[in-house]
């Protein structure tokens, strides 16, 4: 079996959006401590969108990560065969270890198509009846990030992102270009309050578990029905202080 433990990995993150670039957001500071210790990340925004196509860039590069969009159309992504084939298409060409992305039950229907999409085309990727431009890729790991403000969301699994917090707070500035092109943006719309609403959930999910900042995910469970443990997975403890 692969030791994925030792191994350079590549992980590819699909967001519907990119304004503001739902990634990000959703999981930039673990996308970013990926990068920090050497694996491969694209970031991927599924709709594109000429205006965002230069802040996109930037953070995506601040966060150390690749980048690229799918052309899917804004308020049109859809769980249907064209959307899958493009994503299975995409995903066999980076054959990723890991991939995440939004929810099932999002608050957006860009995001819950998109979902449903991805879950098609990672359980579809591997069977070489579906012709696409790369030969067939077995994904093993998908995993759903937090939905926006936390709705409707229930994380099993945390991941400390103290380490990359401010690298992710930059780069969630860099989408300051929405204030300006829209300069009477009202404070709840403004970039600052979705840089604090992502800052007050990454807090409220480090208080769950006892940490400064955290990142939550669900794994996809409906999804991993050929992944087995070979006992329950232990939690690693820190020392006891004195
Ligand atoms: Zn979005």
């Amino acid at each position: 079996m692969e030791n994925l433990e030792a191994k350079r990995l590549s992980i590819v993150a699909i967001g519907a959006h990119p304004d503001p670039f739902d990634m990000p957001y959703q999981a930039g500071g673990t996308l970013a401590k990926y990068a920090r210790r050497g694996h491969d990340v694209v970031m991927v925004s599924a709709a594109r969108e000429e205006e965002w196509v230069e802040e996109v860039a930037a953070i995506a590069k601040r966060l150390g990560t690749g980048h690229r969009f799918l052309d899917f159309e804004e308020g049109a992504i859809f769980d249907d065969a064209s959307h899958t084939h493009r994503i299975m298409n995409m995903l066999r060409e980076l054959r990723p270890d890991l991939v995440i992305t939004h929810q099932p039950d999002d608050y957006h229907p860009d995001h819950r198509g998109l979902s449903r999409a991805v879950l098609a085309a990672c359980l579809l990727s591997r069977v070489a009846e579906f012709k696409t431009d790369h030969p067939p890729h077995m994904i093993g790991n998908l995993f759903y990030s937090e939905t926006t403000s936390a709705l409707n969301s229930r994380p099993t699994i945390y991941v400390d992102v103290a380490e990359t917090y401010e690298q992710k707070m930059e780069a969630l500035r860099l989408h300051g270009g929405l204030s300006e092109r829209q300069p009477d943006v009202s404070h709840l719309e403004s970039i600052e309050h979705l840089v604090e609403r992502e800052d007050a959930t990454m807090r409220m999910r480090g208080f769950q578990v006892e940490r400064d900042y955290c990142e939550a995910f669900v794994p996809a469970v409906n999804y991993r029905v050929t992944w087995a443990h070979d006992l329950l997975p232990l939690a690693t403890l820190p020392p006891l202080e004195d």
